[in-house]
């Protein structure tokens, strides 16, 4: 069952006014070989398209929505503040309660500036840390994504360990020279870096979990071994938690392994569905954006107050401990599940989970780093894809993506997954 009628006249459409017809890539479902599904609505575990099919949903809008859709107190909170007025451009309340909760939840957060995008979040944090050290480069991870600033649209040079090369047209190839690019979960190749470069690297930013490779978990040492190389090279370490803040724990991955970063970025879940993202740190280091201090950053929207109160119902909601363990709870029995599944059929699939966050990869190897992520076989995704899809399953359109379970999602959902996931791998062959 691809896009119905409704959705391809859309489709259509869409393509004649809007790049590609979407407003964000993978939207596209371009790598599973697909024609989009529109949204009319959604509630709960659950999206209905414009044909009115009705789907257990995995995306959840890419991870803000860890309540669910339209979860009735969120939406609540929503109107209320709606009709107080939608921007003032003038400082208000609830921004000051919201940094309030995210200061709270993070220990190494003193200080935190609100954002529109995860996008802005780490653009910002990076001029930050370059303006704090007064170097220039940055380290990043391959495999890891941080939006689409020009800093971050790097990959690594031919050579391993030379300075990055752009992966987008209109990124100055200059611009890349300073970005050099390391290998997720391989301290040595950090090591190599500082050790070339070892007074000129601002910050090393890293996805504490790797959400954008598919679900890759940090080896035990790596970021704990992160946190010692920056300090040793005077160097800020950032983390990168727009998917994993509020979503791990409510404290974030950072609270999990107990390591602090200088500098953590934020989006998604503290603006419950609405477009927000933040940065925060040590005061110090803080204290240098403006008008404070003369790093200058701005935003016509920023701590606007539908997203303030969206998020600001989310915590209070999440504050509820109970829900991390239920969302846990939900994730083990899927992944038990699989895994007896698996047992069973002896295919060559594999689950990366943590907590609510999860991804299949069709690969016999261990996925524990990139180069291992990429072995994974995505024209068999996409048929695994297609046949959940036709079961009334939406999960990512790549796979190189992460699946998120939300506190709306019940155990009949997961039941009702793993009766389509035998399906589904039968079918993909
Ligand atoms: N950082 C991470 C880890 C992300 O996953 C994303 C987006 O998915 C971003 C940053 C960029 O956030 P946004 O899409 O809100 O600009």
């Amino acid at each position: 069952m691809a896009a119905g009628p409704n959705s391809l006249l859309l489709w259509e459409e869409a393509k004649k006014y809007i790049p590609g017809g979407v407003n964000s890539p993978v939207r596209a479902f371009r790598a599973v070989g697909q024609d989009p599904l529109f949204i009319a609505r959604a509630n709960g575990a659950r999206v209905y398209d414009v044909d009115g099919r009705e789907y257990l949903d995995y995306v959840c809008s890419w991870g803000p929505l860890i309540l669910g859709h339209a979860n009735p107190e969120v939406v609540k909170a929503i109107a209320a503040a709606a009709a107080d007025g939608t921007s003032y451009g003038a400082p208000c309340e609830k921004e000051v309660k919201l940094a309030g909760m995210i200061c709270q939840a993070f220990p190494s957060i003193d200080k935190v500036r609100m954002v529109n995008s995860g996008t802005e979040a780490t653009m910002s944090a990076i001029r930050l840390a370059r303006a704090y050290t007064g170097r220039s480069k940055i380290v990043k991870f391959e495999g890891c994504y941080h939006g689409h600033a020009d800093s971050f649209l790097i990959k690594a040079g031919s050579g391993l360990l030379t300075a990055g090369i752009p992966i987008s047209p209109g990124v100055p190839e200059d611009f890349a020279q300073n970005t050099l690019v390391a290998e997720y979960n391989h301290l040595d190749s950090v090591e190599e870096l500082f050790d070339q470069n070892p007074f000129e690297i601002a910050a090393v930013i890293v996805e504490p979990v790797a959400g954008n490779m598919g679900l890759v978990l940090p080896q035990p040492q790596f970021l704990s071994g992160l946190r010692e190389i920056t300090q040793r090279f005077g160097a800020l370490l950032i983390f990168d938690e727009v998917i994993t803040g509020f979503r791990v724990a409510y404290g974030g991955f950072q609270d999990v392994i107990g390591v602090r970063p200088d500098l953590t970025c934020l989006g998604k879940i503290i603006g419950g569905g609405l477009p927000v993202g933040a940065y925060g740190g040590r005061e110090d280091i803080m204290n240098l954006v403006a008008p404070e201090g003369p790093v200058y950053q701005a935003g016509t929207l920023s701590g606007n107050p539908l997203a303030m109160a969206a998020g600001i119902a989310t915590l209070e909601r999440l504050q509820d401990g109970s829900i991390y363990k239920k969302l846990d709870e939900l994730g083990r029995v899927l992944e038990e599940g699989v895994r007896s599944i698996l047992a069973d059929k002896g295919a060559k699939v594999g689950l990366n989970r943590l907590g609510s966050m999860f991804s299949w990869f069709f690969t016999e190897e261990e996925v524990r780093d990139y180069p291992s992520a990429l072995t994974s076989d995505t024209a068999l995704y996409a048929r695994f894809f297609a046949s959940m899809l036709s079961q009334g399953i939406t999960l990512p359109p790549s796979q190189f993506e992460v699946c998120f379970i939300s506190a709306a999602h019940t155990r009949q959902d997961i039941a009702f997954t793993l009766d389509a996931f035998v399906r589904a791998i039968d079918e993909a062959g």
